[in-house]
């Protein structure tokens, strides 16, 4: 039973996975948003080799993964949910969004951390915004981020069909809000109320500290409202804004094995992205 679940999560999140980055390529192609400023093809080979990394890496280290984990706290009985007789559709609607708020939080930590901006940093030197850049995490703070998602499993203790939503849906979420694509202007504002939109999360990408410390929100928007991290718009305007970190602006600082350093160069010394950003910004 268990090893059918996880043979078929494979595929599912796989075709999910491939059909979505298709679609939101297209998207791009027929409507892009901003000019990119780097090779695309250095950029997609780079982010496209990190997401083949980081897959066989996972499998290395947690072979069971998320839902494998979510399956061993239905059988022991641990957490929230496993604890409550709620009926399914609503342990699985507040499992995602509890998930969710957990990803959410960690995205904040990651930035107010110095040692963790370290790894987070990697997704934010991309210096062009495109559906890859969604998949673009170092090796490291993919880890991190599982042990994290354990933890958060052995306390929500959800349906295995709830993380199995959730990681299909973050994975495709996050291609869609990282597209190098707009939607029109009164849609988006709409849309803005039930999943974060490209313009909403592009205004993180900016290169100002201020703005890179907004839209935390991978997924579900409503946690940058409620905990105040909500900016609307970047002060540059979508076309005038200036995407990435100071620190790495080299072309070849998108290559995949510099990438895979960018962890360990530089001292951590001051506040995490103010170091990286221009002097002066502050909070
Ligand atoms: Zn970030
Ligand atoms: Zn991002």
């Amino acid at each position: 039973m268990m090893e059918q679940v996880m043979q078929h999560e494979v595929a599912v999140r796989l075709s999910f996975f491939f059909g979505v980055l298709a679609l939101v390529a297209l998207w791009e192609v027929l409507a892009p948003r901003r000019a990119l400023t780097v090779s695309k093809a250095l950029r997609w080979v780079s982010n496209l080799g990190i997401v083949v990394l980081n897959s066989v890496v996972l499998r290395l280290v947690f072979p069971t993964a998320a839902v494998g984990m979510a399956a061993l706290a239905v059988e022991n009985g641990w957490g929230l949910f496993n604890n409550l007789a709620l009926p399914g559709w609503v342990a699985i609607a507040l499992s995602v969004a509890l998930l969710d708020l957990t990803i959410y939080m960690q995205h904040v930590m990651v930035h107010a951390v110095p040692l963790l901006w370290r790894l987070h940093r990697m997704h934010h030197a991309d210096m062009d915004y495109d559906v890859t850049t969604g998949a673009r995490f170092h090796p490291l703070e993919i880890l991190l981020s599982m042990v994290i998602k354990f933890a958060a499993i052995a306390v929500i203790g959800p349906p295995v069909f709830a993380v199995l939503v959730f990681e299909v849906l973050l994975n495709a979420t996050a291609m869609f809000n990282h597209a190098n694509a707009g939607l029109p202007a009164g849609l988006d504002r709409w849309l803005r109320w039930l999943v974060v939109t490209p313009d909403m999360h592009r205004v993180h990408h900016s290169v100002v500290p201020r703005e890179a410390n907004s839209n935390f929100g991978f997924n579900l928007p409503w946690w940058d409202r409620l905990f105040g991290t909500y900016r609307a718009q970047p002060e540059a305007g979508h076309q005038g804004m200036t995407i990435g970190i100071d620190r790495f602006r080299q072309p070849r600082d998108q290559r995949l094995d510099q990438m895979l350093i960018q962890p360990f160069i530089g001292q951590t010394s001051a506040y995490p992205i103010t170091s990286d950003g221009p002097s002066g910004e502050g909070k």
